[in-house]
């Protein structure tokens, strides 16, 4: 893919609420799209509706954005020459830029109250219209402006929206045309002084000189007002790029009640890091060779928004969990003993020594697709096991009695440490005595030790849980 130049995008989060798997995957798209393109990637914080944003949610989205490996190199903590990246810290530039917008008779003062909108709006409503401002303040004079100030009556700042329709080429969606006529003269500053997403959004994205804007496709219609704003301020406005929503797998909008929909989730849940950053890339983007699971050089090598579908994605969470599986699979021992730890059982930890939990997780990184699965996989270690249905039924027959007969006289005999090798050679024996193989002898074993017929090489299980414990468990599955 040939490289653009000068590329700066952004991110820009509400700190409202956690980071959702939809937002960090806008973010893991400009962040790719920045890389690719050796550009800029921004960070700024969208905090104008001062009620539902709190610094809390702001740390807990910068913690989440690192956790999956993205930096950026303009934002609230790193600065940057377009800062402040905080929009709450911004406030002089929206007034400045109201002024201008006033002064060019682009945006007017509208001193109508929330009652009489909200009225007009219900009568609007049941006439079957579509609610749009009805223009009471549009031409006010300069002296009916004067007295409602000297009144104190509040005041906003409304858009004025002229005739026509925004027409531009979307990067996923091809040529748009979106009419003027869909909204009404619309409020740029609020009467408490706080600027509207739209607005700031438009005015940030100007003076922060962003040239894509990637993001998700339920923004499209902001696309109007915002380019609105670009145009009253004679400048161009960047390339969008609107990527289509995340779907659950009963194909509704993604959401809490499916569980895991926000890193937070993944990350408690025991996902790593490369492994989510990876699977969410695959929602809405495909490689040009169709490579799934790929290191993160060759997806910032590879990116690029024209492999951005058109159709919604759907968030897959067995796939999800495949994926994961193979990035613990490639793991070397001493990180995934690192990441187990704080899911390791207090049993294990008070009932191995280090070099044996060391063992476990070896033995245990085949079957785990997510670190959360760990204390469950590990239960066939505890010193007493619980069996399955199924393996009580095998443990009951005659053959399964002579195979655990065997084992536990070949055990009794046999002094030191259990290993891998000597436990494989009281098996190969005892198959012999006993004349059986395969499931007929290893089941009756493996069902004994850990209560279930199925399950990781035994062998080192047995070795694990020590001489003592899997004679007395062999004893008395026999009993
Ligand atoms: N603050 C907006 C959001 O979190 C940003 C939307 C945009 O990217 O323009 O949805």
């Amino acid at each position: 893919m040939a490289k653009l130049k000068n590329v700066r995008v952004r991110f820009a989060p509400s700190p409202t609420g956690y980071l959702h798997v939809g937002g960090a995957r806008t973010a893991i798209f400009n962040y790719l799209f920045a890389r690719h393109n050796g550009g800029t990637f921004v960070l700024r914080i969208e905090d104008t509706d001062a009620e539902r944003s709190t610094r809390e949610s702001e740390l807990s989205l910068l913690e989440d954005l690192r956790w999956l490996g993205i930096d950026w190199d303009e934002g609230p903590d790193v600065g940057g020459p377009h800062g402040p990246y905080r929009q709450s810290e911004r406030m002089g530039i929206y007034r400045d830029i109201t002024d201008q917008l006033i002064a060019s008779g682009h945006a007017y003062p509208c001193f109508c109250t929330d009652e009489e909108l909200e009225r007009k709006r219900a009568e609007m409503v049941a006439r079957s219209e579509a609610p749009h401002y009805d223009g009471t303040c549009r031409n006010l004079s300069a002296a009916d402006v004067a007295a409602k100030r000297a009144a104190k009556i509040p005041e906003a700042i409304r858009f004025r929206v002229g005739e026509g329709a925004a027409r531009f080429e979307d990067a996923v969606r091809g040529a748009m045309e979106l009419g003027h006529d869909m909204v009404g003269d619309w409020v740029i500053l609020r009467s408490n002084g706080l600027p509207t997403y739209n607005f700031a959004a438009a005015v940030d994205d100007g003076l922060m000189q962003i040239t894509h804007v990637i993001r998700g496709e339920e923004h499209l219609p902001n696309t109007l007002r915002q380019i609105m704003i670009y145009d009253a301020l004679g400048k161009r406005h960047p390339m969008f790029a609107h990527v289509p929503l995340i779907l659950a797998e009963d194909r509704s909008k993604l959401s809490k009640r499916h569980g895991a929909s926000s890193v937070g989730d993944l990350r408690a849940t025991g996902y790593l890091p490369d492994a989510a950053f990876n699977y969410l890339l695959l929602l809405g983007w495909s490689h040009p060779q169709s490579r799934e699971i790929m290191p993160r050089d060759e997806m910032i090598k590879a990116f690029s928004i024209e492999r951005i579908g058109k159709a919604a994605a759907v968030f897959d969470k067995q796939k999800l969990l495949w994926m994961n599986g193979q990035y613990i699979r490639k793991l070397d021992l001493d990180t995934l003993c690192r990441l187990v730890e704080p899911y390791m059982p207090a049993w294990i930890r008070d009932g191995y020594d280090g070099a044996h939990q060391r063992e476990i997780v070896a033995i245990l990184q085949d079957s785990l697709d997510v670190l959360g699965d760990f204390p469950a996989r590990a239960a066939i270690f505890e010193p007493d096991v619980e069996y399955e249905p199924e393996t009580r039924a095998l443990l009951e027959t005659d053959s399964a009695k002579r195979v655990l007969n065997s084992m536990v006289a070949k055990l009794g005999a046999h002094t030191g440490a259990l290993t891998p090798e000597n436990f494989k050679e009281m098996i190969l024996s005892t198959g012999q005595e006993v004349s059986l193989k395969g499931k007929d002898l290893y089941f009756p074993i493996r069902g004994a030790m850990t209560g279930s017929v199925h399950g990781p090489d035994l062998t080192r299980v047995a070795a694990v849980k020590g001489r003592d414990t899997v004679m007395r468990l062999l004893q008395g599955a026999v009993s």
